[in-house]
């Protein structure tokens, strides 16, 4: 079966890459592009593609959805728009597969409940990069023994969120096996605010934002005379493609919401 794909974000710096990812698997179609301004009929219009790319672009997802009918919309824009798209989405009965990170806790819960009531696959996946979905993995696993964590997370300066995703998931999944204590010492005041970064139930969350970075991150674990550190580098947007493909595979085989690829890649 080929899976019919719709992208909206199309234009940005992931999106670019996912356009030429879908193209490139036999087994997906890209069917439409969504977008928020007039761009041009087609991608291959914007100027940012080869002509070959004859792909039409919608403002409005219920059209391109009349039109197309895609089995899965991929989003890749921002947090300001990711809620509404993913909703929609599943109203419409398109199974989102969802990049862009920012929901707010009452955002997700309203969209597990939404997919399961719809009985549509949902992925959100705060990091399609497998190297960065096994350092949390991982994390997770060394926080159970050593609770002292400090994880400092860098991105480009373009971010518009902080703490990124994957950083806010890190600290989630390392709060199921950690036990939750302040850290550092009691009387610690910090003399610059924020210096001590976020607070996430005792551990600290700091974000770097620097041009030149893409997406990186450091789990610190302290523990007496020693200090285990885990780290992943995103070089390039290439390393999120692999799981945006499999989440496209993996999303019209399920009837619920997944957030986070490390319960697709086990
Ligand atoms: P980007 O280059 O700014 O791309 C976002 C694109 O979405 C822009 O072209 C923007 O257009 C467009 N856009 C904004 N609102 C839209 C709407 N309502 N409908 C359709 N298109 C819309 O950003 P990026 O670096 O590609 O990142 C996109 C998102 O993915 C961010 O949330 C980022 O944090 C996330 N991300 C996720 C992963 C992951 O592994 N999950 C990895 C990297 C990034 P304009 O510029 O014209 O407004």
């Amino acid at each position: 079966m080929t899976i019919k794909v719709a992208i909206a974000g199309a234009r940005g710096k992931m999106g670019k890459e996912a356009v030429h990812t879908v193209m490139e698997n036999a087994d997906m179609e890209l069917v439409a592009a969504l977008d928020y301004k007039d761009i041009g009929a087609t991608l291959a219009e914007t100027g940012l593609f080869p002509e070959s790319f004859q792909v039409p672009v919608f403002t409005d997802l219920e059209k391109l959805h009349g039109q197309h009918a895609p089995d899965v919309l991929v989003d890749l824009t921002t947090p300001e728009h990711v809620y509404a798209h993913t909703k929609q989405a599943l109203q419409l009965g398109i199974r989102p597969v969802v990049g862009t990170t920012g929901f707010s806790t009452e955002e997700l819960k309203e969209l597990t409940e939404l997919a399961k009531t719809s009985a549509l696959g949902c992925i959100i996946a705060p990091n399609f990069a497998v190297g960065a979905v096994l350092m949390m993995k991982f994390a997770e696993q060394a926080a159970k023994y050593l609770p002292d964590v400090e994880i400092i997370e860098m991105h480009h300066d373009q971010k518009l969120d902080a703490p990124s995703g994957t950083a806010m998931k890190t600290a989630h999944m390392m709060s199921e096996t950690r036990q939750v204590h302040r850290q550092g010492h009691l009387d610690e005041k910090e003399t610059l605010p924020g210096a001590r970064g976020a607070d996430y139930e005792g551990m600290r969350i700091h974000s770097v934002r620097l041009p030149g970075l893409v997406a990186h991150q450091q789990v610190l674990l302290g523990g007496e005379g020693q200090l285990l550190t885990l780290r992943h580098d995103s070089f390039n947007r290439g390393s999120f493609m692999s799981g945006v493909s499999l989440s496209i595979r993996e999303v019209v085989e399920r009837k619920e919401l997944i957030y986070g690829l490390e319960h697709i890649i086990g």
